[in-house]
């Protein structure tokens, strides 16, 4: 198998940027695992399917009928032959992907499509629970953490860049609402694995969190 390199952490930590990069940088495979649960959540609500029918949407899951490209350097998904790039990235689509993510029935119907990701060279694999369940035997395990207002500033500003508004303290509320589904959740709840290296960004930029952790990559 590939190696793995698995980082976790809360929503806004820059694990979605620094993956993106150290993948880049590695020439490895990426894996933005939280776009699948962001996926079944919009083919659910398009379906009209409700978002506690917990049978339905791991059906959903299992059958997301979606395709991650690259389009001219950007990353492109396509949901069912639609390119829903931006459609997945709202507030309302991670708030529902939280709901659909605590549904056990629907990680179990994800977890071979996320493992499938893992091909030679290697996979930079970014989630919640990468290192202590999809990839728990990953060589290098990263807790990527910020506090709560730096992650709603760094949301506030993604946002603006895709076009879309929202305000900073609803944009908090949304942060910490979210952290307590995921960390208090019964399945895979948001931990660091026993052997992860925590990393607070709060105070970094992004080259100095790259350049870190592409240290702890060769040691
Ligand atoms: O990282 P992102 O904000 O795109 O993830 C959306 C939601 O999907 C998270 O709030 C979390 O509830 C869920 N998720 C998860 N496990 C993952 C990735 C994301 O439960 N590995």
């Amino acid at each position: 198998a590939a190696p793995v390199l698995a980082i976790d952490g809360p929503g806004g930590a820059g694990k979605g940027t620094i993956s993106r990069l150290i993948a880049e940088r590695l020439g490895w495979h990426l894996l933005d695992s939280g776009s699948l649960y962001r996926l079944t959540a919009l083919a659910a609500l398009r379906k009209g399917v409700a978002l506690d029918d917990e049978p339905s949407l791991a059906g959903i899951a299992a059958q997301l009928d979606v395709v991650f490209r690259v389009d001219q350097g950007h990353a492109v998904i396509e949901l069912e032959g639609e390119v829903v790039t931006n459609d997945i990235r709202t507030e309302q689509i991670g708030d529902c992907a939280s709901r659909v993510a605590a549904l056990g029935e629907v990680r179990s119907a994800l977890l071979q499509r996320q493992r499938d990701f893992c091909q030679p060279p290697g996979l930079v694999a970014d989630g919640r629970d990468m290192g202590t369940v999809v990839f728990k035997d990953a060589p290098l395990k990263i807790f990527l953490t910020a506090s709560a207002e730096e992650r709603a500033r760094r949301r506030h500003i993604q946002l603006r860049e895709a076009g879309l508004d929202a305000s900073l303290p609803s944009l908090l509320k949304e942060i910490q609402a979210r952290d307590a589904r995921d960390t208090q959740r019964s399945v895979a709840p948001l931990v660091p694995a026993d052997d992860a290296i925590e990393l607070d960004t709060t105070n970094l930029s992004i080259p100095e969190v790259v350049e870190q952790l592409t240290r702890l990559l060769v040691q």
